[in-house]
């Protein structure tokens, strides 16, 4: 800790913003590269502390610093804070070390009261100017100070529009704005039983102190919660003195990105207004105008900034999303960024920055966020098909979605939970909408530009959003939206094309995504860049296909019980379960086996000569047979249409469920459990897949196949099966008079088998540990029970740091994992270890198995993308982890 506190632009730069927060670190980094920032300071992260630890106050010692820095603001403006003639006017920003776009609070014109709003008047000539600056300012104020519902200031404005017969705010006069502000007091008055604080020095301690509050707010701190920020660290306030956008037609303000957001295209994007203040662009209360229409209306300012920008980004080496206002022609900046932009843009703009050479390649990979890459594999919809477009909005966020109407984000709460995807439809939303940005699927608003907060958070969540579609006009208290002739009501259903901004009516068909050349450069690279091998998990040879398309290198995990769930082998797996004796079973057993066959015949031409890993059957027999509640049903429809073959049947089915029947399933008859005490269910398995590979060997089609035996808890278990598996493989290879390596491998998911994974190893070829059954065994946690009822509690309380279902507990399972392969690899070094289950693709769980030596993850299809970056960035970090430690070596030496 250090007493300072506060920090004027010239004391700090890019690297403070744990201390001056990110927003006060680039400020005082631009300041310092001589770029037109107006003067200001940064109260820091730490005083945010202090102020909570000092029970919600601003102590003496930091508001002197505050006074201090105050007076080199005014010598460096030539203002005065509080003046009657040549007044000072401050905005105050809040700003976290980690972005938190529009999640915290913001007061501009502070400074103002009824003496210097005359003197601001008279000095700018511009009495319009000063009473609009006023009533911003007092109902900033009052909404995050006082604690006053902006809806009353909202109301007052529509009001006075509608006397003064204008549709736009800024076609009010000065006379109307005058009026405005004494009616704005009033309302203060009334509601705070006092006048608007008058002393400016109270209004910004007042201020700063909410600014500080607003850490905590209810939508910033759900916002850090998604997006898993730190909770204690507190933010900066920043205190920078006004420029103003609204003082006329040569004044305004904007917001610009680098490079495009949406799509990553080289080409500098944004939107301003003219005479407009700070907050209008992104409130999305005004539709603001495209950067193209600055060019045409001001060259010289577009030009200027147009540098600036690139400057910014190549200074950054990033692409800079970035507020400006030009006052009276004169350009400032006010603040810069890293952009936030969809996953495709970021792919691209990583990819052509590494192109250009203006960063590395593993810069680029280590830039594409690998969880990102869920809304890319999302679905999009199906251009052969003809829809009905109910109207065009602006395409905020990329990517499909069909939901039914909600119209606020309470009810969108409401339905999601109930199962419902819904999409959310607002004139615009706010910072306290973010509860049903969350739980919809997509989200359609009618005002509002591609900078307003709707599609910002869409785009950050990676949700389809379509923003501006001024013809929509909703009425949300009959609960009704209309697009022209079109009236729709909550619970109607439309979909949102996220890319092109069309709304439409009904469920569209959707399809799956496609990649840009720049996604599959990205995954190029990194598939050279990863040491792990990534497979896919998968149950189908429809599957496999899938997975192959996104870059599996193999089959890791092919689980035999999906295809036996079809529908035609149903009743045959049955006939074997209810068989009263082997040879029946077998019968039934050899009616499968053709079936069995042709799978892995499939399964071993799409993968063509790569590794195919096949799990024998793993899950207790009862899962393949009716509910006792759904027979017992059955059983009574049957008596009562006197069908007695049917109740006789069905009252068998039900006497096998009954004794198939078992309390705790997860530990139950199955596994390799299975196949010790039913041999012939396993026997047929290892005969269809030696018998595929042997013919498919005979056409000259290359195959890699591997048995893996589910559930192994004991090293005998392991070496009876790998016997059985042995002899059945002799046989077949006697009938074909042929042979094929076929490697026989564990799958490793009980505590017990880890810590003897040495002695299992004696009897494996490799090994797979799963990682979904081996949290459950070594939690003692049920899945579905822990995730439905008290895994969120243990999250949210901090007990647990993740949900080990989906980021591997590194001390625990993962400890396991370390030790069994450590183990494992004792007497067998060689021995190929892989694991799969849901944190195989997750980048932290990545990370860590990179790191203690796995030879290859497996994953569901449509999750290989992710677990190629997320593996490419694991080598990439462990070797500069490396490289740092060594140069430590050799600085100590
Ligand atoms: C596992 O338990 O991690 C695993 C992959 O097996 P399954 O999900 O099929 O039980
Ligand atoms: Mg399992």
């Amino acid at each position: 800790m250090t007493d300072k506190h506060v920090y004027l632009f010239s004391e700090g730069n890019s690297s403070m913003s744990s201390l001056l927060g990110r927003k006060g670190a680039n400020l005082a980094e631009m300041y310092t590269l001589g770029l037109p920032v107006p003067f200001g300071f940064t109260v820091c992260t730490e005083a945010c502390r202090t102020f909570y630890k000092d029970g919600k106050k601003i102590n003496s010692f930091i508001e002197k610093q505050i006074d201090d820095a105050l007076i080199t603001l005014e010598e460096q403006t030539g203002k005065e804070f509080g003046h009657a003639k040549n007044p000072l006017l401050v905005s105050v920003r809040s700003g976290s070390p980690i972005s938190m776009p529009g999640m915290m609070d913001t007061i501009l014109n502070l400074g103002l009261n009824d003496i210097t709003v005359e003197g601001l008047a008279q000095k700018t000539g511009n009495p319009r100017f000063a009473f609009d600056s006023y009533r911003r300012f007092i109902q900033m104020f009052s909404d995050i100070v006082l604690q006053i519902d902006h809806y009353q200031f909202e109301s007052e404005l529509e009001q006075m529009k509608a006397k003064a017969g204008v549709s736009k705010d800024s076609d009010l006069s000065a006379m109307h704005l005058y009026e405005l502000v004494r009616a704005y007091k009033k309302i203060v008055k009334k509601e705070i039983k006092d006048e608007f604080p008058q002393d400016p020095k109270v209004q910004l301690m007042l201020a700063t102190g909410a600014v500080f509050e607003s850490w905590n707010n209810q939508r910033a701190v759900l916002y850090r919660r998604i997006n898993r920020i730190e909770m204690d660290h507190g933010t900066a306030v920043n205190i920078q003195a006004m420029v103003f956008g609204n003082m006329g037609d040569d004044s305004g303000t904007g917001v610009a990105f680098t490079r495009n957001p949406n799509t990553g295209d080289n080409e500098l994007f944004g939107e301003f207004l003219m005479n407009a203040q700070g907050e209008d662009v992104v409130a999305g209360i005004r539709t603001p105008q495209p950067l193209c229409e600055l060019k045409r209306l001001m060259p010289d300012t577009y030009h200027q900034f147009k540098l600036l920008a690139r400057n910014l980004e190549t200074h950054y080496r990033a692409v800079q999303d970035i507020e400006f206002t030009i006052e009276q022609g004169n350009l400032f900046l006010l603040q810069t960024r890293t952009a936030k932009v969809t996953p495709e843009a970021s792919i691209k703009i990583a990819v052509d920055m590494a192109q250009e050479e203006f960063i590395t390649q593993d810069e680029a990979l280590m830039r594409v966020d690998p969880h990102s890459l869920h809304s890319m594999l999302h679905e999009t919809l199906d251009s052969t098909v003809e829809v009905e477009v109910l109207a065009v909005g602006l395409p905020a966020s990329p990517g499909a979605a069909a939901g039914i109407i909600v119209f606020d984000s309470e009810e969108a709460e409401r339905l999601q939970r109930t199962g419902h995807e819904v999409i959310l439809l607002r004139r615009e939303t706010s910072p306290d909408d973010i509860h049903g940005m969350v739980a919809s699927v997509g989200i359609l608003t009618s005002q509002g530009g591609m900078t307003s907060h709707a599609a910002v958070v869409a785009r950050d969540m990676s949700k389809p959003c379509i923003v501006g579609c001024e013809t929509m006009q909703i009425n949300e208290s009959r609960q009704e939206v209309t697009f022209g002739e079109t009236i729709l009501k909550a619970g109607d259903t439309i979909t949102l094309d996220g890319s092109t901004g069309r709304v439409i009516l009904g469920r569209a068909p959707l399809v799956a995504p496609t990649f840009s050349q720049e996604f599959t450069t990205m995954l190029y690279w990194a598939k050279r860049r990863k040491q792990m091998e990534v497979l896919g998990s998968v149950n189908t040879p429809k599957e496999a296909i899938q997975a192959k398309s996104l870059g599996a290198e193999g089959i890791g995990l092919c689980r035999t019980e999906f295809m036996f769930m079809d529908p035609v082998r149903v009743p045959i797996v049955q006939e074997m379960i209810l068989s009263q004796n082997k040879w029946e079973r077998k019968k039934a057993l050899d009616k499968l086996l053709p079936m069995q066959k042709s799978d892995f015949l499939e399964m071993f031409r799409i993968m063509d000569g790569k590794d195919v890993i096949i799990r024998l059957l793993d899950p207790p027999l009862h899962e393949f047979l009716p509910s006792a509640e759904t027979l017992s049903i059955e059983i009574e429809r049957a008596k009562v249409n006197k069908n007695f073959d049917e109740v006789q049947e069905k009252e068998k089915l039900l006497r096998r469920v009954k004794a198939l029947h078992e309390l705790n399933p997860s530990f139950g008859h199955r596994g390799c459990r299975l196949g010790i005490t039913y041999p012939e269910i396993y026997e047929m398995q290892v005969t269809a897949i030696a018998e595929a590979a042997l013919e498919l060997k005979h056409e000259g089609i290359r195959i890699h196949p591997n048995i893996i035996v589910p559930l192994v808890s004991h090293a005998n278990e392991m070496k009876l099966v790998r016997e059985q598996v042995e002899e059945t493989l002799k046989h077949v290879f006697e009938v074909y008079k042929d042979e094929i390596q076929i490697p026989i491998g564990a799958f490793i998911e009980l505590p017990r088998a880890c810590i003897t994974a040495n002695q299992i190893a004696r009897y494996a070829d490799f090994m797979t540990f799963g990682c979904n059954d081996l949290t459950q065994t070594t939690y003692g946690f049920s899945r579905d029970d822990a995730e439905g009822k008290y895994l969120a509690y243990y999250i949210d309380h901090k007990i647990l740091p993740d949900n080990p279902f989906t980021v591997i507990d590194q001390e625990g399972v993962g400890g396991l994992i370390r030790f069994g392969t450590e183990n494992g690899r004792k007497n067998k070094p060689q021995l190929r270890v892989g694991v799969t289950g849901v944190p195989s693709s997750e980048k932290k769980s990545v990370r860590f198995f990179h790191g203690i030596g796995l030879d290859y993850l497996s994953c569901v299809p449509h999750l290989v993308p992710i677990a190629i970056v997320s593996a490419a960035q694991a080598a990439i970090l462990a070797e500069e982890t490396k490289a740092v430690k060594k140069d430590q070596v050799k600085s100590t030496v």
